[in-house]
């Protein structure tokens, strides 16, 4: 036999049904389309603000997760002028070897068995509290493309992580993606993979989507993503660093792309998962884009891994606001790292 080993399962209802069972407000609609605009006037250079991507590696937990959003809300206030605040609410998590928690959308319980229904509509209920609750628009990650369709109408920004960027489908839906979609570069540190990502995503194409034949219109807002890189020794580089970034903005004067731009991922490789390193990277990076006018034109933002706590734990270690997977900022030093990083803008 040749045919799949696998189980269909059950039938899941596809994103239009999940739409009519949990809808968005017209006001609410019109709540996200606004934000959303903001982040495409910073990708455009519209506005002189830059955006900063921050949350919790993953949104393991509904309470945890609106907990450390609402926590943005007053101090999205205070730096109105300078800083666009996009929670990072990342329901989806690519694993290294595949083993391991990965994320809402399978496991709503994390300690629990998937549950791939209840996480649909778990991710979808909760990216629409955030909005509700807060006026935020929040970040996740493309994982798996054929799920975007669940949250297309609540998300102001989209990542394809650095495991998925060489990849065809998560190009293509990029292409259709209505919010900025940031490309990251893939964890050997290949930039002209990150390049091509964004090229491509910047095309429109026609491709299958979900069972049907499509056309996308191209996405202006897509960008690159530095996180860093591991060598083939299995050595962690960063990539943030004036020469990188230099060198990242004559690799995109030899391309025909809109837009170029690009946001420093302040964790993963960049810091070696050391999630306290973060604040002293973005202010280096900060410093870079204030000695050279070209780089400030080029970094729109940052993405930063924080949550209520510092660091992590195993799944199951029952500490709330405690990351499960990447370790984190805890929320004093990224409250701090928020101010700090306005007074420097
Ligand atoms: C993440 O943002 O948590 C993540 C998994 O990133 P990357 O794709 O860069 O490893
Ligand atoms: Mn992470």
């Amino acid at each position: 036999m040749t045919e799949m080993r696998m189980d269909f399962k059950r039938k899941l209802p596809i994103p239009q049904e999940t739409k009519e069972m949990y809808p968005l407000t017209p006001a609410l609609a019109e709540a996200v389309e606004a934000r959303t605009n903001e982040i495409r006037k910073v990708f455009s250079g519209e506005s002189d603000k830059m955006v900063l991507i921050i949350g919790p590696c993953s949104a393991d937990n509904e309470d945890s997760v609106m907990d450390s959003v609402s926590r943005l809300v007053p101090v999205q206030e205070k730096v109105a002028d300078k800083l666009l605040i996009v929670p990072r609410v990342y329901t989806n998590k690519p694993r290294t070897t595949g083993a391991g928690y990965k994320g809402m959308v399978h496991q709503p319980d994390p300690e629990g068995q998937p549950d791939l229904f209840r996480g649909i509509i778990a991710t979808r209920e909760l990216h629409m509290r955030a909005v509700r609750e807060t006026g935020f628009v929040c970040a996740d990650e493309m994982l798996y493309p054929e799920n975007y369709k669940y949250l297309d109408d609540l998300l102001g920004y989209n990542a394809v992580g650095a495991r998925s960027v060489e990849n065809q489908q998560h190009r293509l839906t990029a292409s259709a993606s209505g919010c900025p979609v940031g490309m990251k570069n893939p964890t050997s540190g290949d930039l002209t993979v990150m390049l091509n990502a964004i090229e491509a995503a910047q095309q429109e194409h026609d491709f299958i989507y979900r069972g049907w034949e499509g056309h996308s219109y191209g996405n202006p807002y897509a960008h690159a993503i530095l996180r860093g890189y591991v060598n083939r020794q299995g050595v962690t580089h960063p990539n943030y660093h004036y020469e990188t970034l230099l060198y990242l903005a004559d690799l995109y004067s030899k391309r025909d792309v809109a837009n170029p731009a690009v946001v420093v991922d302040c964790n993963h490789s960049n810091s070696g998962k050391d999630p306290f390193e973060q604040p002293r990277i973005l202010k280096e990076v900060l410093h870079s884009c204030r000695y050279n006018a070209e780089l400030k034109k080029l970094v729109k933002g940052f993405m930063v891994e924080s949550y209520i706590e510092d660091g992590n734990q195993p799944v199951g270690g029952g500490v709330y606001g405690k990351s499960i997977t990447d370790a984190c900022l805890g929320w004093e030093k990224s409250e701090r790292l928020i101010l700090d990083a306005a007074d420097m803008l």
